[in-house]
């Protein structure tokens, strides 16, 4: 299968330094078909103008450089190889004030050998995912410590854009309220791009493992009207994580099911008996029919399982 991809570079801040170096390069896999959803997700609101679409002749990547039109070659960390014929590139501002370099690539990609292997997913808030197997993705330390972050900053920007309105000053002018915004966009950005890199390693890594992969079908865009920041960020990376697996199954001649979620969490795996008693707490599930108790996660994911195992069949 022929598929184009798109290799982003993260610089640092300033255009000035931009011709002296860029500090890391973020490389995603992103199929071209959802591109611009993607770039509006990680830039969010204010989508800059500067923006410059060069031919495949013009650039080129060496070592650790990459020569762009004008502003010549920039350092930028090398990490990981960029493959396939460069198609184009371009050079965008995020809010953040930060540049990033965007590559189009078009590369081969193989199918990944079957496993013979079927699972069911529940994503959760505590944990991020849990598989029918038992093996459990838990939401990585650092995201908690960014959220907190992130309820402060916006906390301390919404109270000097208060001030400076009270005041009758515009808000572009306002330098605190400008300096604070980019602090609150560099926080965004940083959470953005430390869930794409985590939801890239486990998405492969679930489809390297499973032929058929059942999940739950959620209804993510009603669900973003939370205002809970914990709660949104996971709702972003629910539905990041199955765009995700999705795209990676058709790559990779593998299956995804979705579920109708409704009951999978008070439904008993063991005797199918369906009752909200049967969770007591939020952590265990125990059958007030038949008794089996069970980790509520696993249970909904086998529940999972088994209903994307039945859709398979019919
Ligand atoms: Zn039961």
């Amino acid at each position: 299968m022929n598929i184009t991809f798109i290799f982003n570079i993260l610089s640092i801040s300033t255009l000035s330094c931009l011709t002296r170096e860029i500090s890391h390069l973020y490389v995603s896999y992103v199929p071209v078909e959802s591109t611009k959803k993607y770039f509006y997700q990680v830039l969010p609101k204010e989508y800059p103008h500067f923006n410059h679409v060069m031919g495949e002749t013009q650039w080129c990547i060496s070592g650790n450089r990459v020569k762009l039109p004008k502003l010549g070659w920039i350092r930028f960390a090398n990490s990981r190889k960029v493959e396939g014929r460069i198609l184009n590139a371009t050079v965008r501002k995020n809010p953040s004030g930060k540049y990033v370099v965007s590559l189009l690539v078009e590369t081969e990609v193989k199918e990944k050998p079957k496993t013979s292997s079927t699972v069911g997913i529940d994503v959760g808030l505590k944990d991020f995912a849990i598989l029918s197997n038992g093996h459990v993705y838990k939401n990585p330390a650092f995201f908690r410590t960014l959220e907190e972050k992130l309820v402060k900053a916006q906390r301390i920007l919404s109270r000097r854009q208060q001030v400076a309105i009270k005041q009758k000053r515009p808000l572009p002018e306002a330098k605190n309220v400008q300096k604070q915004r980019i602090k609150v966009a560099r926080i965004h950005e940083k959470i953005a791009y430390a869930r794409t890199d985590y939801l890239q390693k486990i998405t492969t890594e679930i489809i390297k493992n499973h032929d058929v992969i059942g999940i739950e079908d959620l209804q993510v865009a009603n669900m973003l009207k939370n205002k809970n920041v914990a709660k949104a960020i996971s709702e972003v990376s629910w539905s990041e994580f199955r765009r995700m697996l999705e795209y990676k199954a058709a790559w990779y001649g593998k299956q995804v099911i979705a579920v109708d979620p409704r009951c999978t969490s008070q439904k008993c795996h063991s005797c199918g008996h369906t009752a909200k008693e049967n969770r007591q707490t939020q952590a265990a599930f125990l059958c007030v029919s038949c008794g089996h108790s069970e980790n509520a996660d696993i249970n909904a994911s086998r529940n999972i399982h088994e209903l994307a195992m039945h859709s398979n069949t019919t």
